[in-house]
């Protein structure tokens, strides 16, 4: 009888801690595909759901990551991949071209429990540029590697390498041949030749992508990978490497990756800002990423959006832009799929 009573209670009580844990330990994962000029009238219902679709997949792959005691870092890396694997964005296939037609890629990663962080920047021959930065922070005793460096590095890593041409997609290359046509008008007819590259950011750079994911463990990371800006030249360097400016992750304040005009969440240093002031002003990751978003960046001409989480697992996903692809999962909860501004 006493021994039935003890095997009941430790029933019982296991029964209750689990109930507790599943309850206390909440874990979440967002991801983003890139914010700018996100018109529904280009999409036909087709294309809409095949985005809708794919940013789902990625949401949903690193959920179960989490869902099955992973860490955010294997989650987010796991997304991150779905999306540079999609010719959809702008990161691995898919990834913009550059002037002189090639696809130079900047990607990076960070997790807040040690603020650890690896990046890498112009890389070209690099099939997921997210993994590249994974070993750089695991592996090496730098933080960001670039160009032929990174890519010696990843091949003492074991990464093989990969034809540039292996990013080239049809839609990027009539991008570029647009951008290109735009930035010549501009050029001839004597046009404020700085203002037309603004308009160029806003319109031709779309689809970045990042996630930030918390795990069971109470730690929260960030990642981003892109192919920079359509046009760009001379080795230009986008914020997505930049850590504190594209993505930044300390478990005392948020995780944010970003996406937009490079040069302004640099200038801005968007996801440093963003967490400086959920740390030192109380406030919370809607109520900073707001502030930083449409107060700060959005009246000096910085467009673009973030995705947020903090270590309880709120999530926020503020843009300035017409849309951005997005989506989010949180323990228990139902996947949100989002595109424009009304999702
Ligand atoms: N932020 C990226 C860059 O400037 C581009 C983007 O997010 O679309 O390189």
């Amino acid at each position: 009888m006493k021994k039935t009573l003890a095997m009941l209670t430790g029933i019982l009580l296991s029964a209750h801690s689990n109930t507790l844990l599943a309850k206390e330990v909440p874990f979440a994962i967002a991801i983003h595909g890139g914010a700018g000029t996100i018109k529904k009238e280009r999409f036909t219902p087709e294309k809409e759901a095949a985005y809708r679709a794919k940013l789902q997949e990625s949401v949903e792959a690193g959920y179960a990551i989490l869902e099955n005691g992973g860490t955010s870092l294997d989650a987010l890396t796991a997304s991150i991949n779905i999306l540079e694997n999609s010719p959809f964005f702008n990161a691995g296939k898919g990834a913009v071209y550059t002037h002189d037609e090639t696809h130079e890629m900047d990607a990076s990663i960070m997790e807040g429990k040690n603020r650890q962080a690896g990046a890498v920047a112009g890389v070209k021959h690099i099939e997921n540029p997210i993994d590249l930065a994974r070993l750089v922070m695991d592996e090496s005793v730098h933080v960001m590697l670039s160009g032929d460096g990174a890519e010696t590095f990843a091949q003492s890593q074991g990464i093989k390498l990969v034809s540039n041409n292996i990013f080239d997609t049809e839609h990027r290359y009539k991008s570029l041949q647009r951008a290109k046509a735009k930035m010549k008008k501009a050029k001839e007819t004597n046009k404020d030749y700085q203002a037309a590259h603004q308009s160029l950011a806003v319109e031709y750079k779309v689809g970045t992508v990042g996630a930030v994911a918390l795990d069971k463990y109470g730690n929260i990371a960030a990642g981003t990978s892109t192919g920079g800006m359509t046009n760009k030249r001379f080795g230009r360097i986008g914020d997505a490497p930049v850590i504190g400016a594209g993505t930044f992750a300390d478990n005392a304040s948020c995780a944010v990756s970003a996406t937009g005009h490079g040069e302004y969440f640099i200038r801005y240093n968007v996801a440093a800002d963003i967490c400086a002031r959920v740390q030192y002003q109380g406030k919370t990751i809607e109520q900073a990423g707001n502030e930083v978003i449409h107060d700060v960046l959005k009246p000096v001409g910085g467009t673009g959006g973030v995705i947020i989480i903090d270590a309880k697992g709120n999530i926020s996903l503020p843009f300035n832009t017409k849309g951005m692809y997005r989506a989010s999962k949180a323990s228990g909860q139902k996947t949100y799929v989002g595109i424009f501004k009304d999702d």
